[in-house]
């Protein structure tokens, strides 16, 4: 058992970490940067340490720093959270190699999912289903290449093997620009990721983005947590939640999250990860792998009652997965609003002091939020002031609880999307469950 857990993250999922290791008896250490003092978990932490300037680089990223911490409080284990250094395979073997236990997968680990080529060739390998394309990087070839296009079938899609965060990809229509599209996506990759390296794949034009958690324990146990919608997304930011995917059968939910248990124990995967999907025309078509915790755990949490931090830091602390799959049973279902401090018509930052903050609350209702009345919202980070999630019997009355904790937030002081969220949860479409991942921006762009 880990009895003293470093955070290198902020916000609400610092928050979020140490609540699950408080809850186990776990000490905490805080650091931050000089722009995070006031941060909620900052000031619950059993120690918290300022480890830089607010730029990212020289605070949330600085490697040395973060270690030299775990060194001076005498930490055993550092839990990265999301973004940041969470997937970043060097950190978690610096970690290691310092003596220190890293929260998430083995640095191999990361390495070969953080590769979409080796990503894909490993689910492949395990026999998870992906999108059909180029069986691995593109050739030199331009020949070759345009046979492996032809093969495909336009439209296809040239993406980055490091690329991430929605960027290094390009679609190509037809074969005129395909070897030129192929160069820039090449030099783009190579500026942004520093590797050139590319492959090509079938663009799906109405998929839905499904994804499958799961917990693994390094010692050849592994389940799954059924699935996720994550359609709902703008510049390829999820915005909305839930779980389950809706009109998915069960039947077919299972299959692929046995495909994906199978890919944990082939590759020896430990602790919580997610596997993305598209979903199109009722099958899934593997897209990448996150290493992590994700923003939308807790629509997962509130289906199956497992709290997966808490699992984390068990399976991260040697012990084998507590649960089987027989033992989950997913119930009910949960939807997630996040709430970012941006204008909900322009989508500009808009960080400032929250003047009051109120948290909606009753049955079925949670709030995953690190900020409270007189907090101010520093510039330097991502717009994620919350996250609301509501759990109910059915999806239509979980939507009922979302529109009424919608009505009752209050953040005043600085704007926030929550008008979206009240339109979204309104709108004909989603209510019916199953838009593809274009729908919120198509929506977007009629309205305004
Ligand atoms: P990143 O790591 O940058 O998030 P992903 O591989 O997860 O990259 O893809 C991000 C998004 O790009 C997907 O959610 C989807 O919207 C779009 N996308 C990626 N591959 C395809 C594809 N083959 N067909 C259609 N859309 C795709």
């Amino acid at each position: 058992m880990l009895e003293k857990v470093l955070i290198a993250n902020r916000g609400e999922i610092a928050l979020r970490v140490l609540r699950a290791c408080k809850e186990l008896g776990i000490k905490t250490v805080a650091v931050h940067s000089t722009a995070d003092r006031d941060l909620k978990h900052v000031r619950l932490a059993d120690e918290a340490v300022c480890i830089g300037p607010p730029p990212s680089a020289q605070s949330y990223l600085n490697v040395p720093s973060i270690i030299s911490v775990a060194e001076l409080t005498n930490a055993d284990g550092i839990h990265p959270g999301y973004g940041f250094l969470s997937e970043n395979a060097d950190f978690a073997e610096q970690v290691e190699k310092s003596g220190f236990t890293f929260i998430g997968p083995t640095a191999e680990t990361i390495r070969l999912m953080g590769d979409k080529v080796s990503a894909k060739q490993q689910m492949q390998r395990t026999g998870v289903p992906t999108v059909p394309g180029s069986e691995g990087a593109l050739p030199d070839d331009p020949d070759e290449v345009i046979r492996i296009a032809r093969e495909i079938g336009f439209p296809v899609i040239v993406k980055a093997a490091a690329g991430g965060g929605g960027r290094g990809m390009r679609v190509v229509h037809n074969e005129e620009v395909l070897l030129s599209s192929i160069q820039v996506t090449q030099s783009e990759a190579q500026a942004a990721f520093g590797s050139p390296v590319v492959y090509m794949e079938k663009f799906l034009q109405r998929p839905r983005h499904v994804e499958i958690q799961v917990l693994a324990d390094g010692q050849g146990n592994a389940i799954h947590l059924g699935d996720r919608d994550c359609s709902l997304q703008r510049r390829h930011q999820k915005v909305i939640e839930e779980a389950p995917a809706p009109g998915i059968d069960d039947t077919l939910r299972n299959e692929i999250g046995e495909a994906c248990v199978q890919a944990c124990m082939d590759m020896g995967y430990r602790g919580a990860g997610t596997f993305e999907f598209l979903f199109e025309d009722n099958a899934f078509y593997f897209i990448e792998m996150n290493t992590r915790v994700q923003v939308e755990h807790p629509v997962t949490e509130m289906i199956s009652g497992v709290d997966i931090v808490r699992e984390q830091l068990l399976i991260a602390g040697g012990a084998p997965l507590s649960i089987k799959q027989e033992d989950v049973s997913l119930t009910g279902h949960s939807i997630e609003c996040r709430i970012n401090a941006e204008d909900p018509r322009t989508f500009m930052p808009s960080p400032g002091t929250i003047k009051t903050f109120h948290a909606p609350g009753g049955h079925g209702v949670r709030v995953d939020s690190h900020v409270y009345s007189g907090y101010t919202v520093p510039p330097h980070y991502d717009s994620l002031i919350g996250k609301l999630i509501t759990y109910a019997d059915t999806r239509e009355a979980a939507l009922v609880k979302m529109r009424q904790a919608l009505d009752e937030l209050v953040v005043d002081g600085i704007r926030t999307n929550a008008a979206l969220h009240r339109e979204l949860v309104t709108d004909s479409s989603f209510m019916a469950g199953g838009v593809s991942i274009h729908y919120l921006e198509s929506k977007l762009e009629h309205e305004r």
